[in-house]
């Protein structure tokens, strides 16, 4: 029997993981600086974890940009760099913390998880009195089947499967060993390394606010569980761009050169379409217009990229606090043909910007060899933008 009165509580640490880039599925830099009710979403594990009164120290891993933009961390706190893989991030942690004794007990917790309560903290501890290692599980509420392609299978027994979350307690020695004796580095998370040591794991229940932020859409559900539903509105901004076509230029068009006879003029490359974009999300912001932020007259931008005008926009919304919904751009031109660059067009939009391809539209049209466009003395593009944005 565990004498727990006998002998003081261990100490508690906290290492909280946010070095994932995160930029995969629609956000406009990592994830865990995206602003939930107005706090980036690695500051509410941050805060949750230095608020419980168990935890006296932390450390944060992160690159450098992140902790900047977390803000000054908490006291007791240090931050260490991340590792390639979420593995030799904890690695990389357990050496932070080295001078801390293996009886010291340590809670593991990924930032994309910011539903942090105090509760799930406890129960951890008080299982840590006696186990090893300790994870928050949820049931699996829906039926399971297998399934191949896009056809459905034979149901699977959910009952003896659990979704396993974050954050994950261990006796540092324990995890120590775990990852000195592991021989991949690609775990997924700590206790399938703790469990290769022949340790038991055990299981207490987790909770639905640590809902995992994988998507854009994310967001929302984790507003709701958090209660910080910020009200969104929708902003629609037109942009609209003209270059002249001559004969010495190269053509870029939606952050692709096309090849043709003739290309676009301008002070910096001339990418009408990219422009276009760019203007009709400043608009959406009503933030002035690309000239307000790149002035022609400024030399700097004598020939350059255009994508980086279109990023800058979507660094402005994030900034905000908001997302890019969906862009519509439509490109006027005679020649040359736009459809068999239209994918390539709308890759590249999404890699600028990274909003998934489906956010984007890419349409093209003549005017009926009509006015300046008609006679191919130029080449014209509007766009529009929808974007969600919080009210305030
Ligand atoms: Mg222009």
């Amino acid at each position: 029997m565990i004498d727990s009165m006998s002998s003081p509580a261990p100490p508690v640490v906290a290492i909280l993981l946010a070095g994932g880039q995160g930029t995969r599925a629609g956000f406009g830099q990592p994830k865990q600086l995206e602003l939930l009710g107005g706090k980036p979403v690695l500051g509410w594990s941050l805060d949750a974890l230095a608020a419980h009164p168990a935890i006296s120290n932390g450390v944060l891993v992160a690159n450098d940009d992140v902790v900047a933009a977390a803000g000054p961390l908490p006291d007791g706190w240090i931050s260490t760099a991340p590792g390639a893989e979420r593995q030799q991030s904890v690695a990389n942690a357990l050496a932070a913390l080295a001078d801390w004794q293996d009886a010291t007990l340590a809670l593991v917790h990924d930032a994309a998880r910011p539903g942090m309560t105090a509760g799930v903290i406890d129960r951890l501890l008080a299982a840590l009195q006696t186990a090893e290692a300790a994870i928050p599980t949820l049931p699996v509420p829906d039926t399971l089947v297998e399934q191949a392609h896009d056809e459905a299978g034979d149901v699977v027994d959910r009952s003896v499967l659990a979704r396993v979350q974050t954050p994950q307690g261990f006796r540092l020695g324990t995890l120590r060993r775990a990852h000195a004796e592991a021989v991949e580095a690609t775990a997924t998370d700590d206790a399938q390394l703790v469990r290769r040591l022949g340790t038991t794991v055990a299981a207490v229940p987790g909770d639905a606010r640590l809902h995992k932020l994988t998507y854009a859409e994310d967001m929302d559900i984790l507003s709701g569980l958090l209660g910080t539903n910020v009200m969104m509105r929708t902003a629609v901004g037109m942009g609209y761009d003209v270059h002249r076509l001559v004969t010495d230029k190269p053509l870029w068009i939606g952050g692709t050169e096309i090849a043709h006879s003739h290309g676009l003029e301008g002070h910096s490359d001339a990418d009408v379409a990219l422009h276009a974009l760019t203007d009709a999300i400043l608009g959406a912001l009503a933030d002035g217009d690309i000239g307000d932020h790149f002035p022609p007259s400024d030399p700097q931008w004598r020939g350059a990229a255009s994508h980086r005008f279109l990023a800058f926009a979507g660094e402005r919304v994030a900034a905000r606090g908001g997302r890019i919904d969906h862009l519509d751009l439509t490109i006027i031109a005679e020649a040359p043909k736009i459809g068999p660059h239209r994918d390539a067009i709308r890759a590249r939009i999404s890699e600028i910007l990274a909003i998934p391809v489906e956010r984007i539209s890419v349409k093209a049209t003549t005017t009926e060899r009509l006015g300046f466009t008609g006679r191919r003395e130029g080449i014209a593009a509007q766009a529009a933008a929808t974007l969600k944005l919080p009210e305030n």
